[in-house]
């Protein structure tokens, strides 16, 4: 027998679900969040965070820490241990939602599953896998830690590109390893890139034909091994730091047929109020379309999911509504 009906019902405990969860709470929404796990989501894995507006520096549990308590002071209940595997839109309007031994019902569900940095799969990277020790997968998070030091970098995407130039600014030395000779990324952005390469005493070079085949180091990351893919050569490059490029990967696989996803599996929604093709079904943080995958948006993201809630629940209607003249700013 499902449990429920829930006025909210939150799939996924980071940033973007417990913030959702702080605003459906104190607005009195029965709420209620599913976490696979236990609550914390990727930003558990960063023991320094900086770039939170308004918090200079904190580590990761601690402020999921403080998001959780902050949740549950306003009555929403967080069920750990507890992963979604399928959702279905019921006759009356709610939706069903199920985990594997227990179900559930809500009137309105926002999703929250984020994504995982695709992993190069090499020996040394779960070794180092934070930036302390010298693997990270977001440059725009953890560049500031690697000021004066030397760092490879891999991709040849947009968000490697980009991200290889924010290094740029910090590092002393980058050398930025793409197994092709011409980048994915955007002209625009490739023409940038080149243009840093160029420059007289650049701190930038291109290493293509390439592949980072094992990360190595003490304790610490002090080395890459490079292999030439058309040579099959190797050679150890000495570095303070890897950065992984290569994409993100969505934790949507369980939402298959049920929400639009795109080809990467990213959960399709309008971009101004989170909404899905699913009426009552909202998306927040960094699985959903066109997010910013940082802390502060997926956290904005739960608080527009939650807010429009209350739109939809006064409003259903209000779901195949356009953008464009749907609600004024302030009005939900
Ligand atoms: C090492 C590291 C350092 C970072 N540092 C920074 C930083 O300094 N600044 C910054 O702005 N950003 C940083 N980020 C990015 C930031 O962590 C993410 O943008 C943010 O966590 C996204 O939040 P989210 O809630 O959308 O998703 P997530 O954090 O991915 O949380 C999703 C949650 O949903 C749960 N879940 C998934 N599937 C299911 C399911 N089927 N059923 C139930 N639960 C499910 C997961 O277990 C997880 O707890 C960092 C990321 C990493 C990995």
């Amino acid at each position: 027998m499902a449990q429920g009906p829930y006025d909210c019902i939150i799939v996924g405990a980071g940033p973007a679900g417990l913030a959702a969860a702080i605003y459906a709470g104190r607005d009195r929404a029965g709420t209620l969040v599913l976490e696979k796990m236990y609550p914390g989501g990727q930003i558990a894995n960063t023991d320094r965070i900086e770039n939170y507006p308004g918090i200079a520096r904190i580590a990761g549990p601690d402020l999921i820490e403080e998001l959780r308590k902050q949740a549950e002071s306003f009555g929403a209940q967080i069920k750990t241990s507890s992963e979604v595997t399928s959702l279905k839109k019921l006759d009356d309007g709610n939706i069903g939602v199920s985990c594997d031994d227990e179900s559930f019902v809500g009137r309105v569900v926002i999703l929250a599953p984020g994504s995982s940095y695709r992993h190069l799969g090499v020996p040394g990277e779960d070794e180092f896998r934070n930036a302390g020790a010298g693997v990270s997968y977001c440059g725009t998070c953890d560049a500031p830690f690697f000021k004066g030091k030397k760092v490879v970098a891999v991709g040849g995407g947009n968000t490697a590109v980009e991200e290889t130039l924010h290094l740029a600014k910090f590092a002393a030395e980058v050398i930025l390893v793409h197994r092709r000779q011409e980048f994915r990324a955007q002209k625009v952005l490739v023409e940038e890139l080149m243009a840093k390469v160029n420059e007289k005493d650049s701190n930038l070079r291109l290493w293509l034909d390439g592949q980072v085949v094992a990360i190595q180091g003490k304790g610490k990351v002090q080395s890459a091994k490079i292999r030439n893919v058309k040579t099959q050569k190797e050679e150890d490059v000495s570095c303070d730091g890897v950065f992984i490029f290569i994409g993100m990967v969505p934790n949507t696989e369980f939402l298959k047929g049920f929400v639009e996803l795109t080809e990467q599996g990213f959960i399709k929604a309008d971009c101004a109020y989170l909404r899905t093709k699913v009426p009552g079904v909202f998306v927040a943080g960094d699985c959903r379309v066109g997010a910013a995958m940082q802390l502060a948006t997926a956290v904005g993201d739960g608080v527009l999911a939650a807010m429009m809630m209350k739109q939809y629940l006064r409003n259903p209607s209000w779901w195949n509504e356009a953008v464009s003249d749907a609600l004024q700013p302030g009005g939900w």
